[in-house]
Parts: C-alpha cells; structure tokens; sequence
C-alpha cells in the first residue's frame, strides 16, 4: 500500500467485528431450557431458519429454533445488507440442464424474493432501513459493458423497472470514480441493515409463538418412529421434522450436506465518517455497488449515509478479519483515490456457502429437510426459502417451490473441506488481469 502503514488505516476505537452490531448485536447466550417435544426443530437461527420458523408459528405448527451461538452470529448479521432482485439465474442458461419450464419457474421464483422481503418488513413492522435503493454493477473492461449492454432488456422485462447501461461517460451519475468501464445502472435492487433486519426478524418468529433457543449446537440427528431425536450438549428435543438451515456454517452433524457446500469467507470493512460532500460525490445516488470481476467487490453507503461499507473476498484462504482489512482498503482506495487516508472503524468476516452449480437448494435427504446454498447473495433467497420450506412442512404451498428438489451434486472425495480455494483465487486473479489488458 503505497505511502501508507497498515497501522494507519485503523481509526481509535477500531473493532474486528460487524459494523452493524453496534445498532444491534446478538445478544449474550441465554440458553433457555430445551422442549421435550416440537412439530418441527429447526437447526440454525439465521434469516433462513427464522422465516421457516416464523411461517411455521403463524400457521400453529409448534417449532423450536436451536442456534449454536449466540441469535445472529452467523452470516445473517454480518452481510453486506445489499437485496438482490434475484435476476442473476436470468443469466445461467439453466434451460439446457434444467428444461426451460423449470428454468422459467426458477427466475420467477428467485425475483420474487425481494418483494417476498419488502412484504415481510413491512408486514411485521421490522425497523431494518430498508430502501428500494437500486444497485449499479461497474464493467471491468469493454468486453463486460457490451455484455452488460446487452442485458438491459431482459433486466426491463423481467421487472418491469428501470434499467440502464451507462457508458465510462456517465458513469460518474452513479459512482464518483474513473475504475470501471461503464456499468448498469437497475432499480430494482434493495438495501438494509442486516443485523436490524435479523433482530426484527427473531423478535417478530418469537412473538408469532416459535421458540428461538440459543447456545444449543445440534450434534446429531436420529430417525426414530414418527419423527427424530435431535441431539445437543444440553439434552435432546424429539421433532417429527427437522429443518436443517445452516449454509455456510453446515457442519459434521449433516455430512451428505456439508459435501454438497463449499464455504467461503467473505470480508468486509467499515469507514469512519466521511465529509458528507465527499459521500455525495462517492455515491450520488446512493446505489448498492458491485462489479463484475472475478474476485468482485460489493460496496454501499451505510444506512445512514455517513460511511462507506466495503466488502469483497480479501482471500480465498481463511484469513482473520484484521488480514483481510488492508486489502479492502487497498481495493477501496483504487477504486476511490479521494479515500485515501480514509481509516476503518471496523472489519470483520463472515461465511457464505456455495454450491457445485450455483443454485441454492432447498429439499429432503434421508427425511429432514433443508434450505442451503446462497451463493453470497442471500438475504433475500434464503428468507424466501426458509418460508418456502415452512409452508412445504405445514402443507400450505399452493404448489412445490421450483427449487424443491434440483438435483444437488457434490464431487467425488469432497467432504467440505475447500481445499481447492486457493487455486480458485489464483486462477481468478490473473484472469481479471488478463481481462483488463485484453477486451
Ligand atoms: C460478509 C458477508 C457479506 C454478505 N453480503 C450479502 C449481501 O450484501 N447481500 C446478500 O443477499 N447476501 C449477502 N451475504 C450472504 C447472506 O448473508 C447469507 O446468504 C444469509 O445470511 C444466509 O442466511 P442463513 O440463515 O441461511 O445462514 P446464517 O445466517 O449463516 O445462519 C446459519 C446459522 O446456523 C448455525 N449453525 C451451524 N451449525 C449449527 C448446529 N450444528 N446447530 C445449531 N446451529 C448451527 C450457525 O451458528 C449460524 O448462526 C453475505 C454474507 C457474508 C458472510
């Protein structure tokens, strides 16, 4: 980092955890005691499990959530806030492997996760920050703004909502930088404070009748007649069903599971206050922002306009939050020179799961349930298939969920170990610099 000490970039006060905890963070373990008997156990307390839960209460089914940590430890309070509208599967050519019926059912599904979550917000009255704020997606050379370029219509079409790619001429209506090459500009995208959205959510589960149970770790699962004996350090909880919303965090307990998911840790920094005309001519609009680099970054304003909020995968080897910092800063400072100088209050980490292809996943094995594999971009899809899993449970959807059931595929000798990550961020690395010099 030229001219600059990594010491430097920390501001007084600096914490290695999320940002967001400092408006609401997990509270301490409580550890109530544990049911004898529910409908359902749902394992894992994240925006997935709470909406399964919640649904599931709202429709009399008794449920307990069982969390290992403390409510919101797990990617769920630590994301970058940002609502995809779900149109990336628009893109996946997912007709050639999965019939264009199904491919048709799964764009339409995975879009209507953000009004899903806009509905839910408001419905329950959950204070989170929400906004319909809109995202721009900057090129990273020629060749992507053409593809981009030619993505508008469908991006038109499909939400009927603006949609607009705008040329490295205009592309400061949008971002007060000269780093990309143009990008899109779409409105329908939104944003929130994860960690208010994900208390708001457990408060809203517990109230509707669920139990939301925390320092429990789920340590193993056995059939039994008429349902399961679900096991933990604190005694066990028999549940006709059991739910398994762990994503990144999946674990030895579901091992069929845990070999169809690849973890990844995705980093994140916060700034300190910024000069509110240096914020306005960052980020006029105040857009979500991301890229299309192989190794992205997604960026944002907080909620409250004062700070910039910048996360990408710093490494693709498991590096604490304060490794991963310098990075961030560094990429934030090529992308905004005028930050320079700029320190960070906070940094911390978080685990995403991806899958073999880049579907999320929601099914049955061997009897319990599960909702996993958001490819970093959850908020949305896995509140919606936590809910789309309760209602399969209570026997309300009015027809199956397209993502009930795709085949889920693994590799052979994976057992969920990504050993393999590092090679994956080499290749991709030097792919995006061939990408800048050729296009
Ligand atoms: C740094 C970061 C940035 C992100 N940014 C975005 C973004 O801007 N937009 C977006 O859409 N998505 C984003 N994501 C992804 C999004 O946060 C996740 O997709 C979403 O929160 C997943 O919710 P979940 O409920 O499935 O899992 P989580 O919230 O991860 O919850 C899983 C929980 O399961 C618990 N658990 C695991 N094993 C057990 C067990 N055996 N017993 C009991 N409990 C167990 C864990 O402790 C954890 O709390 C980001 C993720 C990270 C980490």
């Amino acid at each position: 980092m030229a001219g600059m000490t990594t010491d430097s970039i920390y501001a007084s006060g600096f914490k290695d955890e999320p940002y967001w905890w400092e408006a609401a963070a997990p509270p301490p373990i409580n550890a109530p005691e544990l049911p004898d008997r529910v409908d359902v156990a749902v394992v894992g307390g994240g925006y997935c499990g709470l909406n399964a839960a919640l649904e599931l209460a709202r429709r009399k089914v008794s449920v307990a959530v069982l969390e290992a940590e403390r409510i919101g430890f797990g990617a769920s309070s630590r994301n970058g806030g940002m609502v995809s509208g779900g149109i990336k599967l628009a893109s996946m050519n997912l007709a050639a492997s999965l019939g264009a019926e199904r491919a048709d059912q799964l764009v339409s599904e995975a879009m209507s996760s953000l009004p899903f979550t806009e509905d839910l917000i408001q419905r329950e009255g959950i204070d989170a920050d929400y906004k319909r704020s809109g995202r721009f997606l900057g090129a990273w050379n020629e060749a992507h703004f053409r593809g981009l370029e030619g993505q508008v219509e469908l991006y038109r079409r499909l939400t009927g909502m603006r949609a607009e790619a705008l040329p490295p001429a205009r592309q400061r209506e949008e971002i007060g930088s000269d780093y990309y090459r143009g990008g899109l500009v779409a409105d329908a995208f939104g944003s929130l404070h994860p960690a208010k959205y994900h208390q708001g959510l457990a408060a809203a589960t517990r109230r509707a009748g669920a139990q939301v149970i925390d320092g429990t770790r789920v340590t193993g699962v056995a059939r039994e007649t008429g349902g399961f004996r679900v096991a933990t350090p604190r005694g066990e909880v028999r549940a006709k069903e059991v739910f398994v919303a762990t994503n990144g965090y999946t674990g030895p307990v579901t091992p069929w599971m845990r070999r169809r998911l690849i973890p990844v840790g995705s980093y994140i920094i916060a700034t300190e206050p910024l000069d509110p005309a240096i914020v306005k001519q960052i980020v006029p609009n105040g857009r979500m922002i991301s890229d299309t680099k192989r190794v992205m970054a997604y960026y944002r304003l907080s909620p409250d306009h004062t700070r910039v909020v910048f996360g990408g995968r710093a490494s693709f080897r498991q590096v604490t939050a304060l490794e991963a910092a310098p990075v961030l800063h560094h990429r934030m400072v090529e992308i905004w020179p005028q930050l320079r100088g700029v320190r960070i209050t906070h940094a911390w980490s978080g685990n995403v799961a991806f899958t073999f292809d880049f579907l999320p996943h929601m099914g049955t094995h061997e009897g319990v349930h599960y909702a996993l594999g958001c490819q970093g971009s959850g908020v949305a899809m896995m509140s919606y298939l936590g809910h789309q899993a309760a209602l399969k449970l209570a026997g309300g959807a009015n027809r199956r969920s397209a993502f009930d059931g795709i085949p889920f595929p693994t590799k052979p000798f994976y057992s969920g170990n990504p050993w393999f990550l590092p090679i994956v961020g080499w290749s991709y690395r030097l792919r995006d610099w061939i990408d800048r010099r050729a296009a």
